[in-house]
């Protein structure tokens, strides 16, 4: 056989256990013809809106000085293109402005290219921020090659929903509990995308971090979007939310939503990751303290309540919200006048506001490698 029937039967075989359409084998054998994978496995994960197949390359550039090219784990994230899901998603994408030219509805394939080359270009930022992630290698179409996380044997790290990771035990002080260190840890990386890359991940569960050692890794950022996304604040407070429950469950002492929200969105103060930032959140828990201490008995309580005002208040996304009149009325009605997010959001807001339009910055990287180049080929 010749070299390029065995690499078509490789790309077969990938695509045998879930049917792949026409077109991903062909861009997946393109993929393998130019050594982006060597070979494709099994599937890591069926999804409703993509798969995610493990793979193995040999890179040039890594060749031992031997010239043996070492095996590099990789994964390979397939985009279904024959979904209706997608229609749901759209609230992520309008009011994106780097996808308002391409997000026209009533085209799928072109919906789901579009959520794949913005999953590659925020993995690219989280990963170009220092944040653990998959460094993503190469998009075409639907079709995305990102490092792959796991062991040597192929196994991918579980999601933190899964990883086996013990509680901190009776008489072991609280900073022993690596529960707690993983609370802590996500804080820090949710400021970081918010700070430094400008991102809201808006889907980040138990089930969207991976977790090896004492690290957590951010997966899954197709709809994350920009801080300045009409509901991007909306999406903030939602993985809040979802986080915060999932580590309360595993017996974390949590601190406030709103603590927490406050603590991402501010301008002021550390994003590196290190102990400067740690040190940050381990104040926001002494305040807290000293406000239990001197609220008595029903402070547990009233910090419950307030978690549950805060996840229902009216978030305002822009100064001109903010300055919406009649809506500030009714919150003053509903007794939540001193409560309004944008007591502490409004500086920021200016700040932001001055910053402008980010998409020029945005075109100027170089988008997808692959990403344009056949738009007109179909099945
Ligand atoms: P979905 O949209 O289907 O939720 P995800 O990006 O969350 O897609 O990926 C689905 C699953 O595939 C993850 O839960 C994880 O187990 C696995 N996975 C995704 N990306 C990687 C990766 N780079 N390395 C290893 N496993 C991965
Ligand atoms: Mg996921």
């Amino acid at each position: 056989k010749d070299d390029q029937a065995r690499d078509k039967d490789k790309a077969d075989r990938a695509t045998s256990e879930q049917v792949l359409d026409q077109r991903t084998r062909m861009i997946l054998l393109q993929m393998i013809n130019r050594g982006i994978v060597s070979e494709i496995h099994g599937a890591i994960s069926t999804g409703k809106e993509a798969n995610v197949y493990g793979a193995v390359a040999y890179p040039d550039d890594q060749q031992g000085p031997d010239g043996s090219a070492p095996a590099v784990q990789r994964a390979v994230k397939v985009y279904k293109t024959a979904i209706l899901s997608f229609k749901d998603r759209e609230r992520y994408i309008t009011g994106e402005h780097r996808f308002r030219a391409g997000a026209e509805k009533g085209n799928n394939r072109r919906m789901v290219k579009l959520w794949a080359e913005k999953e590659f270009r925020n993995l690219r930022r989280i990963h170009g921020a220092g944040i653990a992630c998959p460094e993503p290698i190469q998009l075409k179409l639907h079709v995305l090659v990102m490092a792959f996380l796991g062991d040597r044997r192929g196994y991918a790290y579980p999601r933190l929903r899964d990883a086996a990771i013990p509680r901190g035990g009776e008489g072991e002080g609280e900073k022993e509990d690596l529960w707690r260190r993983l609370y802590v840890q996500l804080l820090g990386i949710m400021r970081r995308m918010y700070q430094v890359c400008r991102l809201v991940h808006a889907d980040l569960s138990e089930y969207n971090i991976l977790y090896n050692r004492e690290q957590l890794y951010i997966i899954d950022v197709s709809q994350s979007v920009e801080h300045d996304h009409p509901r991007s604040l909306e999406f903030l407070r939602m993985d809040i939310k979802n986080t915060g429950d999932f580590f309360r469950r595993q017996g974390v002492d949590t601190l406030p939503d709103r603590t927490v929200f406050d603590f991402i969105i501010a301008s002021e103060g550390p994003v590196e990751e290190g102990p400067t930032l740690s040190d940050a959140i381990e104040r926001l828990y002494a305040a807290r303290s000293a406000a239990v201490d001197d609220g008595g008995d029903g402070a547990a309580a009233e910090a419950e309540v307030d978690n549950e005002v805060f996840r229902n208040q009216y978030i305002p996304q822009t100064l001109e919200q903010v300055y919406d009149i009649e809506k500030d009325a009714e919150q003053i009605g509903l007794g939540a006048g001193d409560k309004l997010v944008y007591r502490n959001l409004l500086a920021d807001q200016v700040v932001m506001s001055k910053e402008g339009d980010r998409s020029a910055e945005e075109q100027s990287d170089e988008g997808a490698p692959l990403g344009s180049e056949d738009e007109s080929d179909s099945n």
